[in-house]
Parts: structure tokens; sequence; C-alpha cells
């Protein structure tokens, strides 16, 4: 860890002991222990019990970390990985069994070969998580990894360092270490485990630091998953149900204190409805904070440097605040805050906000809005759509992103059964549901070719004669 920087009662793993414990869980997977079906469900159901009894645990720290409400703590941490082991439990029976492939067609010599996929494990991975949702965004992925037969090393985000350290004695006090185990630190640390080879890099985080990921992956051949930023569009036209368009997208702007990576960025709302839109913005802020968002159950923006990262693009925004606005240093609190803007060249358009600032610029028409979206960020993790079905239809046909959400804010990345990923710069790969299986799983080919159709096979065989040659 780097020495000037001291985190209270957060302690890095020395990076001297980084090599031993990848060589470890390296060992533990080469043992071929854990493609035991029986274990892998053991540790599933391990790490259900372990979130259980850890409960006051994590949510003590989430409160510390992030002010993070018992509420949200449960909702959106605790019980969504306890949801993803429950469905992974139920369906691994089916996702880990050989599936069959019909027999090779166009080739009538070889129709009898039985083909399959053989599902195994990657190996020994890494999956690195980040700050707003410490709990989830590390350990979803992970229950992906244990029900594949992998082993890991999970490196929590030290900028949650009360959640890295409860999840670090969680799972060293309830799950197999020789399998499983946590490193704590920063830049020293990870990159220390970067330099290690893995079977397969999991990260969530920014674009940057995934770019540094990727290319020392590139070095090994590793294959990555990358869930990457936000930078997400929302279209509001003049069709649209504006009261409850306003209600559902301050919820993902509340939620969290908005540093949620599928959270609207920016609002794209035809120029007619933009009034009843701020009106209903408010109307909708005096609902959820009836006592003032400071009484309330809000979360704090995670640390100084990101709260005045945020604080900077109210500084400089040309924009005028129109929803919220108020915030304190000292505790970090800043209210869901609108900002209408009327240039998508604006700080608060142009930068991800990845806290509770969003903009709200007016166009002509849903073609403009649609123009202006791809143009600031092509291949988006989100966009939401509220207006008519003919609405929802342009715009999923002229515009990309990892998911999209019709007249709601991200329903589409909230259910276990569900895939979640990004598409473009804002990531690659997807988990959840099977897809978090598929992720740290090789689909091996198996073709099983009998012996009784040699004779069957007589025209692949030296010397070639065109007479036996069956088209
Ligand atoms: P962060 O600061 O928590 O960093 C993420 C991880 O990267 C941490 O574990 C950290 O230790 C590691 N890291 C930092 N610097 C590193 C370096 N130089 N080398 C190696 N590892 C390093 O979080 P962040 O990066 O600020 O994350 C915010 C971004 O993540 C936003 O853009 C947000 O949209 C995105 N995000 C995406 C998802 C998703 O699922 N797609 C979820 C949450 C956040």
């Amino acid at each position: 860890m780097d020495p000037k920087i001291q985190i209270p009662d957060y302690e890095a793993t020395p990076v001297a002991s980084i090599p031993n414990i990848c060589a470890t869980v390296r060992a533990t997977f080469s043992s071929n222990r854990t493609k035991d079906l029986e274990w892998r469900k053991i540790q599933l159901r391990k790490l259900y019990w372990a979130l259980t009894d850890f409960t006051p645990k994590l949510v003590a720290a989430l409160k510390k970390d992030l002010n993070k409400s018992e509420y949200e703590a449960y909702l959106t941490e605790i019980d969504w990985v306890k949801n993803d082991c429950t469905y992974l439990l139920k369906h691994l029976d089916s996702y880990a069994k050989d599936s069959k492939i019909g027999s090779p067609e166009l080739s009538i010599a070889f129709a009898p070969t039985r083909m399959r996929y053989r599902k195994e494990p990657l190996g020994a991975t890494l999956i690195i998580g980040t700050y707003n949702y410490p709990v989830m965004l590390l350990l979803a992925p992970f229950t992906g990894a244990i029900a594949a037969g992998c082993t890991a090393v999970l490196k929590p985000s030290e900028s949650a360092p009360a959640t890295a350290m409860a999840i670090k004695e969680m799972i060293e006090d309830r799950l197999d270490n020789s399998a499983f185990t946590v490193v704590n630190g920063m830049v020293g640390e990870t990159g220390a485990l970067l330099n290690e080879k893995w079977d397969k890099i999991f990260y969530t985080g920014g674009a940057s630091v995934a770019k540094i990921i990727a290319k020392k992956a590139a070095e090994t051949l590793t294959p990555v998953t990358l869930e990457l930023g936000g930078q997400n569009p929302a279209f509001v036209t003049r069709h649209a149900n504006v009261k409850l368009a306003a209600r559902r997208m301050l919820w993902s702007k509340a939620l969290n204190a908005g540093q949620v990576c599928l959270s609207q960025n920016y609002v794209l709302a035809e120029k007619p409805i933009v009034d009843d839109l701020v009106k209903a913005f408010n109307e909708a802020f005096e609902d959820f904070f009836p006592n003032g968002a400071k009484d309330s159950e809000l979360v704090h923006v995670i640390n100084e440097r990101h709260f005045l990262r945020l604080k900077n693009m109210l500084d400089k925004t040309k924009g005028k605040i129109v929803m919220g606005g108020k915030m304190d240093q000292s505790t970090l609190f800043m209210e869901p805050t609108a900002v209408l803007v009327d240039s998508p060249e604006d700080i608060t358009v142009q930068e991800e906000s990845f806290g509770p600032i969003f903009a709200i610029l007016p166009v002509d028409n849903l073609a403009q809005a649609i123009e202006i979206a791809n143009e600031v960020y092509r291949t988006p993790l989100a966009s939401f759509s509220f207006g008519s079905k003919e609405d929802h239809q342009t715009v999923l046909g002229h515009t990309t992103s990892g998911g999209t959400t019709l007249n709601d804010s991200f329903s589409h990345a909230s259910f276990s059964n569900v895939s979640f990923g990004g598409v473009g710069e804002s990531g690659m790969g997807s988990y959840r549901g099977k897809a978090s299986f598929d992720c740290f799983t090789h689909q091996r080919v198996v073709a099983d070719v009998p012996s009784w159709m040699e004779p069957f096979l007589r025209v692949r065989y030296m010397p070639y004669k065109w007479g036996e040659l069956k088209r």
C-alpha cells in the first residue's frame, strides 16, 4: 500500500504474500476439488449463510463507508447476492451438465458422430470490485465463479474500506480459503495481483483502470470481463406520462445517491414538456423527502475526492439548478440535483456524474435527442425511454446500450435471472443468471466418433477417389 495513504481500520494485504496466495488458489484448482458439483453447492450455501450471519457487520460497514441505510443494504447488497446464490443453486445441475449438439449437418459420413459441450471451469480467477455497491458488485460475480467450479481471489474496493475488511473477515471465516480468498489494498496490491497469471479477470469500475487491466491481461492472453461506466441517456417525449417518468428517474438518483452505474446521466426532454417535467421532479422530491433530504436515509457521496468532483460539475455547469442542489462537504451529503442546461456541451452532459447530479436538456424532437445521445456517448451502459410505443421503437432502432428500460429506470438490470453487461466502451461480457455461470466456464466441444463408423470414413483417407465422395 502507498505508505502516504493511511485509512483507519483498513489493513492492506502484504504485497510479498500475494504470489503465495495466488499459487495456493491455482494449486487448489489443479487438485480438481472445485470441479465437484456437490462441493460447489456447499460453497454457495456457505456464502449464503455467511451473508446471513455477517449481515449486522456488513450493514454497519456500509453505513460507515457510504451512510447506506439498512434498507438499501438489504435490498441492493446482501439480499441481492443471496438471491444470486439461491438462483444458481437451483439451476446449477442443468447448467453444469453436458449439453448435446445435434449430429453434424451436411456430412452423411460423420452423421453418427456424437457431439456435446462439456462445461469446464476456466480456472483460477481474479475478481476486482468497485465502491458504490461494495458487497454486491464483488460477490455477485463471485457466485458465478463458485458455481462454475473456479477458484477466486477477490479484490474489494479500498474506497469502501470498512466493507472491504468485513468481506475479508467473512470469506476467511466461512469459505474454503485454499480456493477463495480476499486481497485488500490499492494500486500496489492490485498491481501485484495483475502480475500473476490468471485464467480470467473480472473487473467492475471505471474505463481508465479497465484499460490498465486489459493491457496487463493481454500480455498473458487472459480473458477479461469488464463492467464499466454509464453516460446513460433518458429520452422523454411529449407522449410520456411525465409525472411517472420524473418519479421513476428521481428514484434512480436517490438510490445510493445516484452512485449507480445504471442511473441516467442526462435527460433529453422534448421542449413542450420540459416545464411539466421540472415541476414533476420537484413534486416527487417533496414526496420522497417530506422532511428534507438531509434528514432522510439518503446515502452519502463515497469520499471527499468524489464530493469535490461532483461539486466541481455544479460550479462549472452553465445550466440552472432546478431541483435539489443542497450539499454539506463535512458529511459528504449531496441532494439529488437536476440541472437545466441548453447545450450538449455542458459538463453535466459530457461527464459521467456517477452521483446524484443529472442534466435536463430540452430538445426539439426525438430525432434530435437521438442524434445528441449518439454524439455524446454511442455505447452507454443503459438507456431509458419514456413515451409512446412508437417512440420506444425509434429509440431502440436508432441507438444502442448495454440494456434499455422502457417507462422506468434500470428495471432491466434488477433480476437474478437476467444477464447484465455493457456494450462497446461500457464494457465487454456479461453476468447474472446463466450468464454468471457461462462467464467463468469454457464450453469444451467433445466429438465422440464410434469405431464402427470407419467404413463411412473411407472418403477422407488417401488415396482419394472421386467416385467415393458422396455429395
Ligand atoms: P474504484 O475507485 O472503486 O476502482 C475500482 C477498482 O479498481 C478498485 O478495486 C481499485 O482498487 C481498482 N484500481 C484503482 N486504480 C487501479 C490501478 N491503477 N490499477 C489496478 N486497479 C486499480 O471505482 P471507480 O473506478 O471510480 O468506479 C467508478 C466507475 O465504475 C464509474 O464509471 C461507474 O459507472 C463504473 N461502474 C460500473 C459498474 C457496472 O457494473 N458496469 C458498476 C459500478 C460502477
